[in-house]
């Protein structure tokens, strides 16, 4: 792949790590690229950071034609820059592309493209504790008509986010509200696609459990509302008398990578895991039996997210005393340790950038 490499004029001035937050900072540059059926994928250029000119009849502002995906660059403690498991974020960007009738992404070209604008973008790697290089790649359709049909031409992109310390305050387990109205996704439908429209449909009930006081929603599923999903935009695993269990993988469940790596280091570690279905009776009967010794989300942004509280028809359970649990920490130290470069990569995990 040629990348036409177009510099910025003048640099931006770097954000303090103590002020990152998540998405509010843009690097220097950005990777585009386009896709016509003619030409396939052509013209890969980085170019300074910046808006882009849309028609308006563009295919993903009326019909939500959008992927994306999400991960990180982390500074080692030699200095040097990785990723955790890339491929897996390239294999699942292609199965959300064949869902929306996107064109695919060649994987040589998606670690290329990566490769080349962090390593352009380095120095936007943070080096404070816990702080990353948040990576956005995404795509989207955008032919210039208002004809409803698949995609002809269509732009793919990456933007980079230097992003602080998740948790700044420690790992304070969080409220969360069991929805019961809304749904999130429904098989057959697009829910184990990385897609724009998924969060869209997620913010009624996010907003309405925020209201509340909880800080996000735990799903069930579209079609009996009976068996636990997903919790926000996280995978949610559950610790039920001594055995870690998560909603199988079925059609309307995202695939996170965190997810996947978390059941492979309890498996390799001997902890009984399953992928199962677990109904929401399931889960308050554990919870009155005082079965369910912990619960937590999973996902690049925060790696690990302790539930402390579980709203479910106005009856409220604290888990754990309100705590992080043992396992829950065991997790988020070994991922992270992995992931920053501060322990052994035993699974191969982790792709150096430089
Ligand atoms: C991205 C995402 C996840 C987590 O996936 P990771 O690969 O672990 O970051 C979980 N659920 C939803 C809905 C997501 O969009």
């Amino acid at each position: 792949m040629d990348i036409k490499i177009t510099k910025a004029a003048t640099l931006k001035e770097k954000p303090d790590d103590s002020v990152l937050g998540f998405g509010k900072y843009f690097t220097d540059h950005m990777f585009l690229m386009d896709y016509t059926p003619d030409k396939g994928w052509h013209d890969a250029r980085i170019i300074p950071f910046g808006p882009i000119s849309l028609h308006p009849a563009c295919t993903a502002l009326h019909y939500g034609s959008e992927i994306f995906e999400g991960l990180k660059a982390y500074r080692r403690p030699d200095g040097g820059i990785q990723l955790f498991r890339p491929l897996e974020n390239a294999r699942r960007m292609n199965n959300s592309a064949d869902r929306l009738c996107l064109p695919r992404f060649p994987e040589e070209m998606f670690m290329e493209a990566l490769r080349t604008l962090i390593t352009l973008e380095k120095d936007w790697v943070p080096h404070s504790p816990n702080t990353s290089l948040y990576i956005r790649p995404f795509c989207f359709g955008n032919d210039e008509n208002l004809g409803v049909h698949s995609v002809q031409h269509a732009t793919y992109a990456i933007i980079l986010s230097p992003v602080g310390n998740y948790y700044k305050e420690g790992l304070n387990p969080v409220k969360i509200m069991i929805e019961d109205q809304d749904v999130r996704a429904v098989r057959g439908g697009t829910g184990e696609a990385k897609c724009g429209g998924n969060y869209a449909a997620s913010n009624r009930a996010g907003q309405r459990a925020e209201e509340k006081g909880y800080s996000q929603v735990l799903w069930l599923d579209g079609v009996e509302l009976k068996y636990i999903e997903e919790v926000g935009s996280m995978n949610v695993l559950f610790l039920i008398d001594g055995v870690v269990v998560t909603p199988a993988l079925r059609g309307s469940i995202l695939p996170g990578i965190t997810r996947k790596s978390i059941i492979e280091l309890l498996k390799s570690e001997g902890i009984p895991v399953e992928e199962r279905k677990i109904s929401v009776d399931e889960l308050a009967e554990a919870l009155e039996a005082g079965k369910l010794q912990e619960a937590f989300g999973s996902g690049t942004a925060a790696v690990v997210s302790p539930i402390g509280t579980l709203l479910y028809k106005d009856k409220e359970y604290v888990l754990n005393d309100g705590k992080i649990g043992k396992l829950t920490q065991h997790l988020y130290d070994t991922l992270t340790g992995i992931q920053w470069g501060k322990a052994e990569d035993k699974f191969g995990w982790t792709v150096r950038i430089c």
